[in-house]
């Protein structure tokens, strides 16, 4: 092996890295042994000259070195292929029945910068720093030695690509792919437009959660907001849910929701709308001077998007939370179920309950907890990379 640059981290900077995290920022490094390219493969050492491992360097990102291996070793197919079969087994380890999940989940599988989702037979990536969109034809090699998928698809058009001096990228890698793909979440069947949606397939983060919060909805009048495919109405409604109302802004979304309940026999019992959130809970729980509230729903689940880009958007983003959740707290009937979520890494678990509690505050109503939730396994959580936790969730029972 020729000696490879090697990037010396400043007194203190090494212990982060020790415990598993693989960013480096640009402020951690004392120096450079000799000057690198950008895109390049380094080892990193700390002050005293021991190695803490190999990774991608980028002087044009704030990550600067993105660590891949505690060891010294090549980024080669091989290396691709290991890490492959390895972050596959622990999918077959932990849902061993899932044919749609995601494969590869960047830090959480030690691979920084690098997304795959298996849609069935069909492979989406998606490539956010540059070491790792160097590597792209190795990791498509790679791919399809250890899943021999139909199609590789890149949906790398991601803004945050610039930061890492790359343009957006999207296209057909391998094989073919034309028309919606159709896919299996828990038995039910979900059609998914990798090629054309505005949106990457969907949200396999729940797939474990459908299934969980669906417990509530035998004999339910169900609404289910922010619907999207209707991951949550569409598993409801199959455990039975008297009644599935779906409501999200995308009227390609309601479209393709209705369209997923009449594949699975479900449409008698679900229907849906094209509407603002805000807007339709506000309407709903509007009360004229002697009109008292009538409550509709036995379960609500609410599955916002992220309100939080960055911390600075936090209060905003609690206002909002708060305000659909005293809301929908008005709708439950007694004894109802409210399931809700947030996947902004901003707002830890701590935190969204006390926006939750403060709206039921506000509402004068009282609460008990009976679930919490994470993310699908297939997300892996690793405690000493904290962005890699986002999804939490909690069911309530309205107890008054
Ligand atoms: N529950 C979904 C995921 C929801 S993602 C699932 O499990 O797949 C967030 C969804 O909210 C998107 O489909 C988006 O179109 C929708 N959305 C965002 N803001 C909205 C708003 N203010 N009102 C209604 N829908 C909204």
């Amino acid at each position: 092996m020729t000696t490879r640059p090697s990037i010396l981290l400043k007194p203190g900077e090494a212990d982060r890295i020790v415990a598993g995290h693989p960013w480096i920022y640009r402020g951690s490094i004392l120096r450079l042994s000799q000057p690198v390219d950008d895109g390049n493969v380094v080892q990193v050492k700390d002050h005293r000259q021991r190695l803490l491992g190999t990774g991608f360097y980028n002087s044009r990102s704030k990550i600067a070195v993105r660590v891949l291996d505690p060891d010294r070793v090549e980024i080669d197919q091989s290396f691709f292929e290991s890490r492959f079969r390895a972050a596959l087994a622990l999918r077959q380890r932990h849902q061993p029945d899932a044919t749609s999940f995601r494969v590869v989940n960047a830090e959480s599988d030690f691979l920084s910068g690098l997304i795959v989702d298996q849609y069935e037979d069909v492979l989406s990536l998606q490539i956010s720093a540059l070491g790792m969109d160097r590597c792209k034809n190795t990791i498509v090699a790679a791919l399809q030695t250890v899943l021999a998928p139909r199609a590789i698809l890149e949906r790398s058009d991601v803004a945050s690509r610039k930061f890492e001096g790359l343009e957006e990228a999207s296209g057909v890698l391998a094989g073919q792919l034309d028309g919606p793909v159709h896919i299996r979440l828990n038995g039910l069947q979900f059609t998914v437009d990798l090629v054309g949606g505005h949106k990457t397939g969907l949200y396999l983060d729940q797939q474990l959660n459908y299934q969980a919060v669906a417990q509530f909805a035998k004999g339910a009048q169900v609404l289910d907001c922010f619907s999207f495919l209707g991951g949550f109405g569409l598993h409801a409604a199959r455990a039975g849910a008297a009644h599935v109302h779906m409501l999200d802004q995308s009227e390609d979304a309601v479209a393709a929701s209705l369209r997923n309940a009449q594949a699975n026999g479900l449409a008698a019992s679900c229907t849906a709308e094209a509407v603002n959130v805000f807007d339709w809970l506000n309407a709903q729980t509007r009360t004229g001077p002697n009109e008292r509230l009538v409550p509709k729903f036995d379960l609500i689940v609410l599955d916002p998007p992220s309100f939080t880009r960055s911390r600075a958007a936090v209060p905003d983003a609690l206002r909002g939370y708060k305000e659909i959740h005293l809301r929908a707290l008005k709708l439950l009937k007694p004894g109802g179920v409210l399931a809700t979520f947030c996947c902004s890494h901003h707002v830890n678990t701590a935190l969204f309950q006390d926006v939750i509690l403060a709206a039921a505050f506000d509402a004068r109503k009282v609460l008990r907890r009976v679930a919490t939730y994470s993310q699908s396994p297939d997300h892996p959580i690793i405690p000493s990379i904290p962005e890699t936790e986002y999804l939490k969730g909690f069911a309530f029972e309205l107890v008054r």
